[in-house]
């Protein structure tokens, strides 16, 4: 399969360093705050692809950390009067709670920067001992980028040009403006830890670095994160374990495109700044899905409410689908010699499959394997109209089950939303006023309901038909007649 590389930028032959196994690693929140949308969907992205290498067959190491130590938290903790560590805690919680609601694997390894201060100090003492980073008398430890040749090949950026280019900070203490903090020297108030070079803290982009190297070895698989990690987050990491273990970070890195909000960036002065429990208070999880899945992962992904409602009606047909194919298949069954239109959906089946694998070889496009699955959908409710009265059984069930496993393939649980589908418990009791109903239970309810509808209609009594009828309504149900039957489910909207 193909895997684009960001580092070479070009497609190529994923090849893992040990046979059958993955390890990768993707940079984690810095948690401060409920992550927003656009961390959502790098966060999407990679479990999309963690799950398809598990489903190709790949035994997976998947490791995130969680930044728990940053400027960003001393600075809302100081805002709040509280400690660094609660804001981090808090946040942590709320993180992993996000992802378990959006249906993200939790990572095998899920390191946090204060528990693993030890590894990063001896990464650093050795990048001092090669001479690649060097302790200045504030307390301060900062890495040389001029003493790594290679430095800026990673998002193909030249150091001189740089320098010329671009507005950096003006820090006496660093020997080029570029070097980077590995040690901070702690202010007065901030959470620090002892350490060789005075009491402080680690930097940012050490944590990674010290953690891949510790939890998966170096190097590993696959490295990710969001585009605007390249540089100099991924430049910095690549460049410490270059120059510490002498061998790269990773063999393939890859990142995500950036989400925005009607062609704009989302950015809270803008006022168009989503976070993801927000989009996920309003809509299902496999709604929010569809929609970022729609775009290849490397792309922009524009994000708009109205694409939202449009991924809703999608994923609304698809559900509609699986339990008409699995309804008829009860209702109507039937084995033995197979028509034309079974053959036909089997052969739908068949391709859909090849389709969707095909497409997510070619550097995961999840576009192409939606496209797959919809083209079943479509093939599947062209047979229920047109084989109505001879629904073979074997080959309703095996559509159905196709589609469920591609959409668990993709994270889209369809046993989930389904189970806001239960029938209400009323249907009892009006089954039992206006169908003689005597049980407890909601579909067996429906059925009855349904029978003696059908009943009334038949014997011309629209007086009966239509109560029963108003009934259903009045519960909020609306009555579907599909090619095997009517059935009944709730109102959208
Ligand atoms: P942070 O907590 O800022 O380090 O972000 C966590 C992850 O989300 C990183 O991999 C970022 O690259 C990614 N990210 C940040 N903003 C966006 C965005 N607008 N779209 C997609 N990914 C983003
Ligand atoms: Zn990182």
């Amino acid at each position: 399969m193909l895997v684009y590389n960001s580092q070479s930028h070009r497609k190529q032959e994923l090849e893992p360093i040990e046979p059958g196994k993955i390890r990768m690693y993707v940079c984690g929140p810095t948690v401060y705050d409920q992550i927003h949308i656009g961390n959502g969907r790098t966060f999407l992205s990679f479990d999309v692809i963690r799950r398809y290498l598990m489903f190709k067959g790949y035994e997976v190491t998947f490791a995130q950390n969680l930044t728990d130590v940053d400027d960003k938290i001393i600075n809302r903790a100081n805002e709040q009067g509280r400690t660094a560590a609660e804001v981090a805690e808090e946040f942590s919680d709320k993180f992993i709670e996000q992802m378990h609601r959006f249906g993200i694997l939790d990572p095998d390894i899920r390191p946090r920067a204060t528990r693993e201060i030890e590894a990063m100090q001896e990464m650093i003492s050795l990048l001092i001992e090669q001479g690649n980073a060097y302790a200045v008398p504030s307390g301060d430890v900062y890495f040389s980028v001029r003493s790594d040749h290679a430095y800026g090949v990673l998002s193909g950026r030249d150091l001189d040009q740089l320098r010329a280019g671009e507005r950096v900070e003006v820090n006496d203490q660093k020997r080029d403006p570029f070097d980077f903090a590995l040690w901070k020297a702690a202010k007065p108030g901030e959470p620090s830890w002892p350490s060789p070079w005075g009491d402080g803290r680690p930097g940012w982009h050490t944590e990674c670095c010290a953690m891949i190297h510790r939890y998966l070895g170096t190097p590993i698989d696959i490295h990710g994160g969001g585009a605007d990690l390249v540089f100099p987050h991924h430049e910095n990491e690549t460049a410490q374990a270059m120059c510490a273990w002498h061998e790269p970070l990773a063999n393939v890195w890859m990142h995500t495109g950036m989400l925005q909000i009607n062609e704009e960036k989302m950015s809270k002065s803008l006022g168009n700044f989503y976070t993801l429990k927000e989009v996920l208070d309003r809509y299902p999880a496999n709604a929010v899905r569809i929609l970022m899945l729609q775009t290849h992962y490397r792309a922009p992904l524009d994000f708009s409410f109205d694409r939202l409602d449009g991924a809703m009606s999608s994923l609304d047909r698809l559900q509609s689908c699986v339990k008409n194919l699995r309804w008829a298949a009860e209702a109507a069954p039937q084995d033995g010699c197979l028509t034309e239109a079974d053959r036909a959906l089997g052969m739908a089946i068949d391709s859909a499959e090849k389709e969707f694998e095909s497409s997510m070889d070619d550097d995961f496009n999840t576009a192409g394997g939606l496209a797959a699955i919809f083209g079943l959908v479509t093939e599947s409710n062209k047979y229920l109209s047109e084989a109505a009265g001879s629904i073979e059984t074997a080959v309703t069930l095996r559509a159905a089950d196709a589609l469920v496993e591609l959409c668990n393939v993709l994270g889209i649980d369809l046993a989930k939303d389904s189970a806001g589908e239960e029938l209400p418990g009323e249907l009892v009791t009006l089954a039992a006023e206006r169908a003689g109903y005597a049980g407890s239970s909601p579909d067996e309810a429906a059925e009855a309901l349904l029978a003696a509808r059908q009943e009334a209609r038949a014997a011309k009594d629209w007086g009966t038909a239509d109560a029963i009828r108003d009934g259903i309504a009045a519960l909020g149900l609306v009555v579907e007649d599909t090619a095997a039957g009517a059935r009944l489910r709730r109102k959208k909207g």
